[in-house]
């Protein structure tokens, strides 16, 4: 009864470390952490905190995932991504 239970408990942590770790590769691949400013007219997304895109913004700077950025319809920032 011991030796089951043993098996179980490893079999479920197994389990739930190799999710873990699905889900960490997909987050840092594509759900990559992007600023974007609230105004309105914004229409861009920034890799880069310090880009002057991102810094001429008068509302909230805001971070979020990349694709919800994408689902709001921005766009990545040529700056930024140009490097
Ligand atoms: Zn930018």
């Amino acid at each position: 009864m011991k030796l089951v239970l043993i098996f179980i408990l490893i079999f479920l942590s197994y389990d739930g470390s190799a999710q873990k770790g699905n889900n960490a590769v997909s987050i840092n691949k594509k759900d990559e952490l992007v600023y974007l400013c609230t105004g309105y007219w914004a229409s861009a997304y920034h890799k880069n905190s310090k880009c002057d895109g991102i810094l001429s913004c008068k509302q909230t700077i805001v971070k979020i995932n990349k694709t919800e950025a994408l689902k709001k319809g921005r766009k990545s920032c040529k700056m930024c991504y140009s490097k």
